[in-house]
């Protein structure tokens, strides 16, 4: 019989300041007893602490616990206040003794018998998409329905509105009285939502209601009797600054004469889920009236540089906090500015590196905080490259590359259909385990064995292998593994009442890896080996389990939702979810936060990075087409004139966005790091400006350039270079040590040039003839190696671009053969734009017009040679040999002129474009017209992207044959040659073997 033992992870240590070194205001503030408090003080001022102090010192007295309520704002916090509470006492408690507002609205409302399901935002705004067009709107609104910022500001104004406690009529009344004809618009809406609010659920039970966040709170408000008054003789509240308003009426309804409450206005960082910091005198007025208040104007948590710049930053608040005293210590802040946000990146992982091996910070120590999570990635990166443990909370579910293949798998397995793109994809994820060259290799060789038979190209044939298992090659396990997985998807998703949780288990539990382990078990495997690739594999396994319980909370509030709906949200969505899994000792790995999620925490070292204009501060008004940001002011201010208010709503984002920095900075303990990239279009902001003044005091702005970062991989180029210039023999001992241990790229066996050549014989023998096209010289001449890679191997399939190309060729051969008029062959085009691109949405959309625009051209051009030159033939095709050349070329259009001579025309539907001298000399038309024989009268090229501006036509005159025959055989000799040469030149950018090409930075893992 097994035998399971369970065991709870230790609890997790927040740090609070000890209770010895408490200041007079402190232990006056726990003393205090029987009329409402209020503490204010400013960050590290131990407001937290003296609540923690407060609780416990009544329940030692005798208290019974349950009547003490401590509320918060956020789960975590809850948590860590009541494991902060518990281990200081051992009574017993039976309910959670510290809850957030909500959490304590959810249970008011349990114990009046009602039956809420609280929708999370992305959830909520799930909903709303879903109901959107069910109402009338105005025309100009129509379009922007279905997106996402739409869809988030109505969300928004919703809640801000619940908030203060309008309904659906007050936001129509005051649309009208205020002109906001948004409002009315949205209040319709708003009561075909409401309707839809009770899920009548037969086979569960009672109905139920969904509710949003601040419809919870202003039900538990209005429900709150004299029981809940009773229960609670004791009620301290944390973080008041971020609390709404329906908080605040819930608090006014059971607050006891015994209230504690810790506030700091210049704090708050939840403005932008209703927040209300201008509102707080108002709010607190009532208890000051027959309470007292208590300042905290001690700082436990730093002192020295980072102290004094926080009080710098304090100084530009509307109305400035009160000054702080502070700890007699050292610490330091930084600032500086970047060329580029991949410099700042390595920059920021140096001083990690450097804080955790010379100051011996552990790297939970350390945090990385920006103003939003998209800002994050790159320093993300080179943390990873840097071997830094990082942890994942900032990154949103859909932007996790090790969750995105489950998405795109499931949706696909939904619509039993897979894009081209969609195919590659799965391909190259975990799933499938190539990477492009071994992409590559199964599209070459798809096509060697199927594309004769079935006229299918690679893209096609490899999305037929993982939907219908059909075309398979040897070595093509990779495509085998993913049709199994596809099927089973599939089958998964034809069954009756499924939920996207049953289609995501039979994912998950069926997927392997490349080695044939399932990636369940490999995940594990990796976390539990740790390390940064463990924190890695921890962060997606956390990824993961959110991604259930995502998936069943959507199962269980929209039962009878498409299922493919949960997959759209999950992909629109871009709100980093909550973390929802059970916390432990925080494991060691560094966090990137943003100001929300850094709050109530501390770190020796904190840096603030990304403080760029436009991002920090953001001074866009929030909600500024749907105006919920002006909500909240007309709320506040029902009578100010328009223009008055829009000043008004200004000055509070502005306010927001540097308590946000406030927020941010002061949480470092020892040092405080702020970064900004400096460039022409990217400018540091005006905060960044206060810290590098500060920092730097009198010195002119310059950029910092790391010239010696502290990794593994740079460490070891550094020694190759003493070695290589200096001959040192410390560097040659150290590089051995580093070799013996297995750090890559210090063992001379790998380096680029140690291994001889495998041969020098030429590509092709010297008595065979080589085949050639006339793009191929042109190519050839441009860059020798991207020719010499391109055609043997390292091209990509059918870009959508390239199929949009192709297509176009087609139509215009039919305008002349079919002699179909535009629009027939518009309509055509339309019809059958499906086969191009399967893909619906606005890609495909644009893509589609992109081709019209390309038709249109065509057709203008046509009319435009009328009575010059008569169209001759299509798609012709020449075959002619010079010395060991074997031309074959097929001629796009042949036209013939008035003098029975002939012209050809050559179509580019791509986005570059010649100079008219370039086409003078171009390989390509010259050897169209070489091919045409002695007849040629000129060529040219047509320019058929509306992209392009200027003339749609470059020409090239009548050529000298010999010239031309002497350049295709001088060509030839190289092609079949034993060295190709990279050339750079303007096209580099769009390189497809640009990894593979040693004159690029991109290519440096051939030598690295
Ligand atoms: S990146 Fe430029 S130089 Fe290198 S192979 Fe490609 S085209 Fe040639």
């Amino acid at each position: 019989m097994p035998r399971y033992e369970l065991k709870r992870r230790p609890i997790p240590q927040a740090k609070y300041q000890s209770t010895s070194q408490l200041s007079k205001s402190q232990e006056d503030a726990i003393k205090h007893r029987n009329k409402p408090l209020i503490i204010f003080g400013g960050p590290g001022s131990g407001k937290t602490t003296v609540l923690i102090a407060a609780a416990v010192s009544r329940i030692n007295e005798g208290q019974d616990p349950n009547s003490i309520l401590v509320l918060t704002f956020g789960r975590e916090r809850a948590s860590e206040l009541r494991d902060a509470i518990a281990l200081q006492t051992s009574q017993t408690m039976l309910e959670p003794l510290a809850r957030t507002f909500h959490a304590l609205a959810y249970s008011i409302l349990k114990a009046e018998g009602k039956n809420p399901l609280l929708l999370s935002g992305p959830e909520q705004e799930s909903w709303i998409r879903q109901l959107v067009e069910g109402v009338e709107w105005p025309t100009e609104l129509k379009p922007a329905l279905q997106t996402r910022g739409f869809i988030r500001e109505l969300r928004d104004l919703i809640l801000r509105a619940t908030e203060r406690g309008w309904s659906a009529d007050d936001l129509e009344k005051n649309g009208k009285q205020y002109k906001e004809e948004f409002w009315v618009a949205a209040s319709k809406f708003w009561k075909s939502y409401i309707g839809t609010l009770i899920l009548n659920d037969s086979d569960h039970g009672e109905p139920k209601e969904r509710l949003d966040s601040a419809q919870l709170v202003w039900r538990a408000a209005q429900v709150t009797g004299t029981g809940f008054k009773k229960q609670f003789k004791t009620i301290l509240v944390d973080e008041f600054q971020e609390s709404d308003k329906a908080q605040r009426a819930l608090l006014q309804n059971l607050a006891t004469n015994d209230l504690l409450i810790a506030v700091d206005a210049q704090s708050t960082v939840g403005r932008f889920r209703g927040a209300d910091p201008d509102g707080l005198d108002q709010a607190l007025a009532p208890y000051l009236q027959n309470g007292t208040a208590i300042y905290l104007d001690q700082n436990f948590r730093t002192g020295g540089q980072t102290h004094l710049f926080l009080q710098k930053v304090a100084g530009e608040f509307r109305k400035a906090p009160r000054t702080q005293s502070a700890l007699q210590k050292d610490s330091q802040v930084i600032a500086e500015r970047f060329v580029d946000g991949a410099n700042e990146a390595a920059f920021i992982a140096d001083k990690l590196q450097r804080a955790h091996l010379e100051a011996g910070f552990k790297w939970s120590e350390m945090a990385v905080i920006f103003r939003s999570p998209a800002q994050s990635s790159a320093v993300r990166h080179a943390l990873v490259r840097s071997n830094i443990p990082v942890a994942g909370e900032l990154q949103v579910l859909s932007e996790n590359s090790s969750i995105a293949p489950f998405l795109l798998l499931a949706e696909a397995a939904i619509k039993g259909d897979l894009s081209l793109e969609t195919a590659e994809q799965l391909l190259l994820s975990e799933f499938g385990g190539a990477d492009a060259i071994s992409l590559r290799r199964i599209r070459r060789e798809l096509v060697n064995k199927y594309s004769a038979t079935t006229g299918k190209p690679g893209s096609e044939l490899i999305r037929k292998a993982i939907t219908d298992g059909e075309y398979q090659i040897a070595g093509g396990d990779s495509l085998l593994r993913l049709h199994e997985l596809f099927e089973i998807a599939e089958r998964v998703a034809k069954k009756k009442n499924i939920q996207p949780e049953d289609l995501l288990w039979a994912i998950w539990s069926n997927a392997k890896t490349i080695d044939n382990e399932l990636i369940s078990d490999a995940w594990r495997n990796r976390a539990l080996r740790g390390g940064a690739r463990g924190a890695n594999a921890d962060r997606d396994l956390d990824a993961m389990l959110q991604l259930f319980e995502s998936a069943r909370r959507f199962g269980q509030r929209f039962r009878y939702a498409d299922l493919g709906e949960f997959f759209k949200d999950i992909r629109k969505s871009e709100i980093a979810g909550d973390v929802i899994t059970a916390k432990g000792e925080r494991p060691d790995v560094v966090e990137l936060l943003t100001p929300f999620t850094a709050k109530g925490r501390e770190w020796k070292l904190v840096v603030v990075a990304g403080v760029q204009e436009g991002i920090w501060p953001n001074l866009r008004i929030r909600g500024s087409l749907l105006g919920s940001e002006r909500l909240v002011e007309r709320d506040r201010h029902p009578d100010l004139a328009e223009v008055e208010l829009e000043q008004v709503a200004r000055a509070a984002v502005a306010e927001d966005e540097l308590r946000l920095f406030y927020a941010a900075t002061s949480r470092a303990i020892d040092t405080l790091v702020i970064t900004a990239v400096d460039r022409e279009e990217d400018q540091p902001s005006n905060f960044f400006d206060l810290a590098y003044e500060f920092a730097h005091q009198d010195i002119e702005p310059k950029h910092y350039v790391l010239t010696n970062q502290l990794s593994a991989a740079h460490v070891v180029s550094k020694l190759r270079r003493q070695l290589i210039n200096e001959n040192s023999k410390s560097a040659a001992a150290s590089l051995k040590a580093l070799a013996e241990a297995g750090i890559s790229g210090a063992d001379p066996a790998d380096w680029y040039g140690a291994k001889p050549a495998a041969s020098f014989a030429p590509a092709i023998p010297e008595d065979q003839s080589v085949n050639v096209s006339p793009s191929g010289v042109e190519k050839f001449d441009e860059c020798q190696l991207r020719w010499f890679l391109e055609t043997h191997g390292g091209q990509d399939g059918n870009t959508s671009a390239q199929l949009i190309g192709i297509v176009l060729h087609k139509f215009a051969e039919l305008a002349e053969v079919n002699k179909a008029d535009l629009e027939a062959q518009l309509q055509l085009l339309e019809a059958n734009w499906k086969l191009v691109d399967p893909d619906t949405g606005w890609m495909s959309r644009t893509s589609l017009s992109r081709a019209t625009k390309m038709l249109e051209r065509f057709y203008k051009y046509r009319a435009s040679i009328v009575g010059e030159r008569i169209f001759k033939e299509a798609e012709a095709k020449f075959e002619f040999e010079i010395g060991r050349a074997k031309v074959r070329c097929t001629i796009d259009r042949i036209e013939t002129t008035a003098d029975g001579l002939l012209y050809i025309v050559d179509l580019k539907t791509g986005k570059s474009k010649l100079t008219k001298a370039e086409a003078q000399t171009d390989a390509q038309m010259q050897i169209y017209q070489y091919a045409v024989g002695s007849d040629s009268a000129g060529a040219s090229l047509l320019y058929l992207n509306s992209e392009l501006k200027g003339n749609e036509v470059r020409e090239q005159g009548p050529i000298d044959r010999k010239f031309v025959a002497e350049r295709i055989e001088s060509t030839t000799v190289k092609m079949g040659g034993a060295e190709f040469i990279a050339i750079k030149n303007k096209n580099c950018q769009f390189c497809p073997v640009i990894t593979s090409c040693p004159i690029q930075i991109e290519g440096r893992g051939l030598y690295d």
